[in-house]
């Protein structure tokens, strides 16, 4: 079963290259992601082509053509070509060994002579797909089949697919949350018993699986299927299982609802893991009172620790760290639609606008993976937004570096330098956002000069 030619729709210099390589002698195919979601249908995110060619004759040979070629990761046979725009990763035909001392990086690549011997090292039945233009699809493990059927299955035996490379058990997990793919029972088998081999992964690019996984668009069930496999990187997760809430609010448990808050929040990074670790406190905080009511006071306090370990271990950055903290601590906070109640939200937030507006995202995708009854509160989030907007609209004071005073009007007022300055500056800030004083200079200086204000 061969796809119609119409469906690749990859940019003319790709073809230019493989032309250019099969002029020179070799044989050259488009492969892996971009032959899988052309036929998905899905926008392509890399061209990536394999061709019986060694490195050094692929960039001679297009290089002779007027492309450029960067010796990108010649090691295993890859180099990049620029073709006008664009970037494409041209390999060798290879395999790598069958056994690695560290489960990711294989200890040697062997070049081979045939696509389908290339095709059988590939990770997935729908990557492990090639396609050329005159010659067709190359599909030596079914994996057009798969896709139809929405099912991700290892090439080979999976148990020793991942013992090669531990990494394929993350991509499994993330490729089930962008495409929507169920995962293969056997391949899941071996997913659960050779888990501990992420272990040897390095971290870098767990979080990146993490990373993609999160963004998909299937994040909910795909988080749902694989926990049990996730949580060895992440074992936030084990104690949110089945983690009851007979709450009214409340009719999953608090990984399903979190699973639901990530599928239902925008897709940005930021957003995305602060709504999986929006209620990691939960199960720390969880009691039944003497009416066998359920509570979970504090958890939003107890929930920033345990994001910030998480992060930490994931190796992110110190401001994404402080950003998705900020979240998690603030989630639960009553904001409302009035310019005062949202420009203390937005002092309380650094006056950083985009983070208010990420914890209004975050907001409004919790609501929606409450009860039903309780999911049309997200109006009061749309209200909360419009007011924000006319407040960035007017240039309204919501920050210390927006008062029409500085440090240094406050120590020609007498304060001494250090933290009194600081202080004074949040209190005259205060007075400004609860409408007792304007932010215009001389008023201000005349609340400084007032005693009760120090
Ligand atoms: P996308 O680029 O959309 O994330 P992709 O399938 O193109 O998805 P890449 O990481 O770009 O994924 O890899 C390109 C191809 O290389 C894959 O389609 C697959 O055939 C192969 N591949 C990538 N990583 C592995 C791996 N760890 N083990 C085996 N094959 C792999
Ligand atoms: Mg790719």
């Amino acid at each position: 079963m061969t796809p119609d030619r119409d469906i690749f729709r990859f940019p003319a210099e790709a073809y230019e290259v493989l032309r250019t390589l099969e002029a020179a002698g070799h044989e050259a195919y488009f492969v892996g992601g971009c032959v899988r979601d052309s036929v998905m249908g899905r926008p392509i995110n890399d061209v990536d082509i394999a061709t019986s060619a060694r490195w050094e004759e692929t960039a001679s040979a297009c290089q002779a053509a007027g492309m450029r070629a960067h010796e990108t990761g010649v090691k295993h046979g890859t180099v990049t070509i620029v073709a006008g725009q664009h970037g494409f990763e041209v390999t060798t035909y290879r395999v790598d060994s069958a056994t690695s001392a560290d489960a990711r990086h294989p200890d040697s690549v062997a070049f081979v002579s045939s696509i389908e011997e290339d095709l059988a090292r590939r990770d997935f039945a729908m990557n492990a797909m090639a396609w050329h233009p005159e010659r067709g699809l190359v599909d030596p493990h079914r994996g057009m089949g798969d896709i139809k059927a929405g099912v991700i299955r290892v090439v080979g035996d999976p148990a020793r697919r991942f013992r090669e490379d531990a990494l394929r058990i993350l991509r499994a997990c993330r490729f089930a949350s962008q495409l929507g793919f169920r995962i293969d029972d056997a391949t899941y088998e071996a997913m659960l018993s050779q888990k501990h081999l992420l272990e040897n992964v390095s971290t870098e690019r767990v979080t990146h699986e993490l990373d993609l996984m999160l963004l998909g668009a299937h994040v909910h069930d795909a988080l749902m299927r694989t926990v049990d496999v996730v949580s060895f990187v992440l074992p936030e997760l084990v104690a949110m299982k089945g983690c009851t809430q007979p709450t009214k609010y409340h009719c999953f448990d608090v990984l399903e609802h979190t699973a639901w808050a990530v599928q239902e929040a925008r897709p940005t990074r930021l957003v995305r893991w602060a709504a999986l670790c929006h209620d990691m406190g939960k199960p720390a905080c969880r009691f039944l009172d003497a009416d066998g009511v359920v509570h979970f006071y504090g958890h939003a306090a107890v929930g920033p620790g345990i994001a910030r370990d998480m992060a930490n271990r994931l190796l992110m950055s110190n401001a994404f760290k402080d950003g998705l903290c900020a979240l998690v601590e603030n989630h639960s906070d009553t904001v409302a639609a009035t310019p005062r109640s949202v420009k203390r939200a937005l002092a309380k937030l650094g006056g950083d606008v985009e983070r208010l507006r990420s914890l209004l995202a975050l907001k409004r995708a919790d609501i929606r993976a409450h009860a039903p009854a309780y999911r049309s509160q997200t109006a009061s989030i749309d209200d909360i937004e419009r007011t924000l907007d006319a407040i960035v609209a007017e240039g309204e004071a919501f920050s210390v570096a927006q008062l029409a005073i500085g440090g240094r009007d406050v120590i020609a007022t007498g304060v001494a330098e250090g933290p009194a300055v600081g202080a004074a500056l949040q209190a005259a800030l205060d007075a400004v956002i609860e409408g007792s004083v304007e932010n215009e200079r001389a008023q201000l200086l005349a609340f400084l000069g007032q005693p009760t204000t120090r």
